[in-house]
C-alpha cells in the first residue's frame, strides 16, 4: 500500500515536471519527448542496386531531407573512387547540412594500430578543416571504439580530445547497410525484388529501432535524450527516406538538427563497459546494469536476412534460421 502511494506521488511529480517543462520554455524538451537527428555515413559511398548516377541519388536524399539539418560523415580518401564526390558534398552543405570526420579510409579500429588510426583521422581532418559546414565530430567506422582493448580505447579517446574532436556517436541503428547489400546481391543473382516490401522493411526496422532505443533511454536515463539515427549514403536512403521521415513523424517523433542532438548531455557520458562498440544508449544501459537485450534485435543479420528473403524476395523461410 505504501508503495502504491509512493508510486502515485512519484508519478504525479513526474507529470507535474513534464507539464511544467512544456509550459516553461520552448527550448526545454519534455522528459519523454521523442526527438531524433538523421546522420549519414561513408560519403562518398558506392552505388547500390537501383541507381546508376551518384548525382541523382544525392539529389533524392537532399530532396527527402527538406530543411532540417542532417550530418554527413565523410571518408575523403574515397573521393577519387566516386567522380564528383567533392561537388556532391558541397551540395549537401549548400542544402543546410553539416559534414564531419569518419576517417580518411574507413579502417576498423581492432585491426589498426592506434597511431595509424589517429593519422587516418588527421588526413580526413585536414581535408575538411576549413570547409563550410564542418563540425568537429568523429564517427567511429563500424562503431568500433576499441572493443575489449581498454588501452586502445582510452588512447583514441585522448587522441580525439587532443584534436578538438568529440564522439559523433549513434543511438539508433537498424543495419541499413545490410539491406543495401542484400539488394545488390539479389539483383546480381537475378532475383525479383519486391520494392514495396523492401521500402516497408526499411522503414519499419528503423522505426522499431528508434522506439526500442527510446524505451531503453527512459529506463537507463529517466528521460528521452535527442536520439541520433545511423544511416548511410545508400540507394535505399534515396528511395525510402521520405517514407521513413513521414513514418517517424506519424509515430510522434520530431526530426531535430544534428547540432541539437550532439548538444544533448549524453554527449558528455564516456562509459566504461567490457566491450566498446555499438550505440551510446546500449553502452549507458550496460554500465547502469540494465538487463539484455540492450540492442535492437534486427541488428542480428541472421534475423534481418530471413526478413529480407521472405518478405522482399518471396522465398521460403530458411529452415536453419529459426530465431533462438
Ligand atoms: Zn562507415
Amino acid at each position: 500500500m505504501i508503495w502504491r502511494t509512493l508510486l502515485t506521488l512519484w508519478l504525479g511529480a513526474m507529470l507535474a515536471a513534464c507539464s511544467a517543462t512544456a509550459q516553461d520554455g520552448a527550448d526545454q524538451p519534455a522528459l519523454a519527448e521523442k526527438r531524433i537527428a538523421l546522420t549519414f555515413d561513408d560519403i562518398p559511398r558506392h552505388l547500390g542496386a537501383f541507381y546508376d548516377d551518384d548525382d541523382k541519388r544525392a539529389a533524392h536524399i537532399i530532396e527527402a531531407l527538406g530543411d532540417t539539418q542532417a550530418a554527413f560523415f565523410l571518408n575523403p580518401d574515397k573521393n577519387d573512387e566516386r567522380r564528383g564526390a567533392e561537388e556532391r558534398i558541397a551540395r549537401y552543405v549548400a542544402a543546410g547540412h553539416v559534414i564531419a570526420n569518419h576517417t580518411a579510409t574507413h579502417p576498423q579500429l581492432r585491426d589498426t594500430d592506434t597511431a595509424d588510426y589517429l593519422a587516418d583521422i588527421d588526413v580526413a581532418a585536414e581535408w575538411m578543416r576549413d570547409r563550410e559546414g564542418f563540425r568537429p565530430w568523429f564517427r567511429f567506422p563500424f562503431l568500433d571504439e576499441g572493443g575489449k582493448d581498454k588501452i586502445k580505447r582510452d588512447a583514441i579517446r585522448a587522441g580525439l580530445i587532443e584534436r578538438g574532436l568529440t564522439n559523433g556517436y549513434v543511438t539508433v541503428d537498424a543495419s541499413d547497410w545490410f539491406y543495401e547489400q542484400a539488394a545488390i546481391d539479389a539483383k546480381k543473382a537475378g532475383r525479383t525484388i519486391n520494392m514495396d516490401a523492401l521500402g516497408e522493411l526499411y522503414v519499419e526496422s528503423h522505426i522499431q529501432s528508434a522506439e526500442f532505443t527510446h524505451g531503453l533511454s527512459l529506463k537507463a536515463l529517466g528521460r528521452a535524450p535527442a536520439q541520433v539515427m545511423l544511416l548511410h549514403e545508400t540507394d535505399l536512403a534515396a528511395l525510402y527516406l521520405d517514407d521513413l521521415i513521414a513514418a517517424l513523424k506519424a509515430n510522434g517523433w520530431t526530426i531535430v538538427t544534428a547540432d541539437e542532438a550532439f548538444a544533448d548531455p549524453i554527449a558528455q557520458i564516456h562509459t566504461d563497459v567490457p566491450y566498446a562498440q555499438g550505440t551510446l544508449i546500449e553502452s549507458i544501459a550496460w554500465e547502469r546494469g540494465l538487463p539484455a537485450p540492450r540492442w535492437y534485435e534486427r541488428n542480428d543479420t541472421k534475423i534481418a536476412n530471413e526478413l529480407f528473403r521472405t518478405r522482399v524476395l518471396g522465398l521460403e523461410p530458411a529452415t536453419d534460421a529459426t530465431p533462438e
